[in-house]
């Protein structure tokens, strides 16, 4: 197919600008990281989107994780129907939360009590105030080059050292929160070992990404979250899995099922709504039944658990509880990385690769990529270069070198043959 260029969306994109802030609902997807203006998205089908200038693209971004079955999926789509039938919200309590709240207590080996919130954001803060409200301490502990939302405490980067105090990395950021976010480096236990024998015993929780999706896909080295399970232990400190991103996608189970370790809390979001805004916190029974109405930490929703967002969530858990699913998705990733691998050998260009599942990531540096440090060494105009380019070729990803690149159900061989091809020439562009 031949690109038709994005006139439209322009045009679209100014008109945006002037009643939205930036033109969009989210920052990334004004794509400045890359140099151009976004397309406008008019639909999606399967593994495909469809832009306001009738260009169609592969799509591996999957509204940023939530569409592992595609877009569209007839069953997401048959149970969203079914809802609309008894109606849209009501404020109350429906049999559909418990089902839900079951399938994910079923999949997600740690989690005993779930609560169900409208997004990831939601998801972290309220699991951050429940370990809060429950150690009696105040700390908190994140990794640089992780993100968990958009709340106070966890937008901070690190200064320069493991043990620096949290400075905010946005403005509106009070200096009195900031302070009582430690962070640390990524796969970096020695790091993390000192920060608890200088301030252990006030640290209330270690929150992270299992397998790290916001600086690109950064799996944790052997030994780290292991190291970090009997060290949070051993001071009392909760470990909060942020799963929202691996949740259902680096295993049914998330990555706690992947690499077998038994978390306090986990957060979840993104695949469990099916499309729809959905987030969730759960974990052991005697922590969870410290939030209100059972206990005394609150957090409350208009809309949490939602109808629509229960049925399309439900309906896409039990896709994935099929058999042979994860093995497929797993297939097809393998498939992905190696052919684009090798079409980088190929055209020259300098590349890391990593994987986890269905979550990947082409980083423009030749070290191993482990840390915020290392990912940060990617030569982002080099993916700019890259990213422009295979969007050319109708292959839409994730428009910055610090995102992850998902693989759904939907993707069939040919739109991987069709990706690996493109990235040759999308490779060879960006080594010039
Ligand atoms: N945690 C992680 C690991 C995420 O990837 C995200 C979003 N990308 C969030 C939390 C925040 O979720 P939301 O955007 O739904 O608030």
């Amino acid at each position: 197919m031949v690109f038709k260029g994005l006139e439209k969306s322009a045009a679209l994109f100014e008109e945006a600008q002037k009643y939205i802030p930036g033109g969009v609902n989210s920052p990334v997807r004004a794509f400045k990281a890359v140099g151009m203006n976004p397309p406008f998205i008019v639909r999606g089908e399967g593994s495909k989107l469809y832009d306001a200038d009738g260009n169609e693209y592969v799509d591996y971004v999957g509204s940023w994780g939530p569409l592992i079955l595609g877009h569209r999926h007839p069953k997401v789509i048959e149970a969203l129907q079914q809802c609309l039938e008894i109606g849209t919200s009501f404020g109350a309590p429906t049999e559909m939360e418990t089902e839900m709240a079951r399938l994910v207590i079923e999949a997600v080996p740690s989690i005993e009590v779930v609560r169900m919130v409208n997004s990831g954001t939601e998801a972290t803060m309220s699991a951050l105030r429940l370990a809060r409200g429950y150690t009696g301490r105040n700390k908190i502990v994140k990794f640089e080059g992780c993100y968990h939302g958009h709340a106070d405490h966890l937008l901070i980067k690190a200064g320069s050292g493991a043990l620096t105090l949290g400075v905010p990395t946005s403005p509106g950021v009070p200096a009195s929160i900031a302070g009582n976010t430690i962070v640390a480096r990524y796969n970096d236990l020695e790091g993390l070992k000192e920060i608890f024998a200088a301030e252990g015993e006030d640290i209330a929780a270690v929150i992270l990404e299992p397998v790290a999706g916001n600086m690109g896909c950064v799996p944790p080295q052997p030994g780290f979250l292991e190291g970090l399970r009997e060290l949070t232990r051993e001071y009392g400190a909760l470990l909060i899995f942020d799963e929202v991103m691996t949740g259902f996608r680096v295993a049914y189970g998330g990555a706690q099922e992947r690499y077998n370790i038994d978390p306090d809390l986990t957060c979840l979001g993104k695949i469990i709504g099916g499309g729809l805004p959905v987030g969730a916190y759960g974990g052991k029974r005697e922590i969870m039944e410290h939030v209100a109405p059972a206990g005394p930490v609150y957090q409350a929703g208009t809309l949490s658990g939602n109808p629509l967002a229960m049925s399309a969530g439900i309906a896409t858990l039990k896709v994935l509880k099929e058999p042979g699913v994860y093995e497929e998705l797993e297939r097809k990733s393998a498939k992905l990385a190696a052919g684009m691998k090798e079409a980088a050998e190929q055209a020259g260009a300098v590349a890391t690769f990593n994987r986890v599942g269905a979550m990947f990531s082409a980083f423009f540096t030749d070290q191993p990529v482990i840390d915020f440090e290392t990912a940060s060494s990617s030569d982002t105009e080099k993916f700019a270069v890259f990213f422009r380019e295979m969007l050319k070729q109708g292959i839409y990803l994730a428009p910055s070198q610090f995102e992850a690149g998902f693989m759904s159900l939907a993707h069939t061989d040919e739109d991987i043959e069709k990706t690996i091809e493109a990235s040759y020439k999308a490779f060879k562009a960006a080594a010039q």
